[in-house]
């Protein structure tokens, strides 16, 4: 069972109080965007075996959106934060660095964050 808790009110409940909103730290393309970067933003996203960061919004609860770090295979949960952020906070990182040695920031996102 996935346990989150929620950063902006700090309940920790179980997956049913929240909703999926897929994953993190996308890019927007908007006017003058590429073709190749407009359908990776519309349609391409990662699928990792492994750690992954992903939207999510406090649904029976705030309402407000964060981001949840976890990883799909042991549904294991690294930290939640702020929506509001650009790319996943260093104390995060470290966390999943200490669990899962050798892991790094630039392989996921195909590169994004490299
Ligand atoms: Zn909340």
């Amino acid at each position: 069972m996935l346990i989150l808790q929620c950063p902006c009110c700090g309940v920790e409940a179980e997956e049913t109080e929240f909703a999926g909103g897929g994953q993190a730290h996308l890019t927007r393309e908007t006017v003058g965007a590429s073709e190749e970067n407009f359908e990776a933003y519309l349609f391409m996203r990662e699928n990792p075996k492994g750690v992954h960061f992903e939207r999510w919004r406090h649904a029976n609860g705030c309402g407000k959106w964060f981001h949840a770090a976890r990883c799909t295979v042991t549904l294991e949960v690294f930290g939640t934060y702020s929506a509001q952020t650009t790319r996943p906070p260093n104390e995060i990182c470290d966390k999943i660095t200490a669990r899962r040695p050798g892991w790094s920031l630039k392989d996921w996102g195909s590169g994004k964050f490299a």
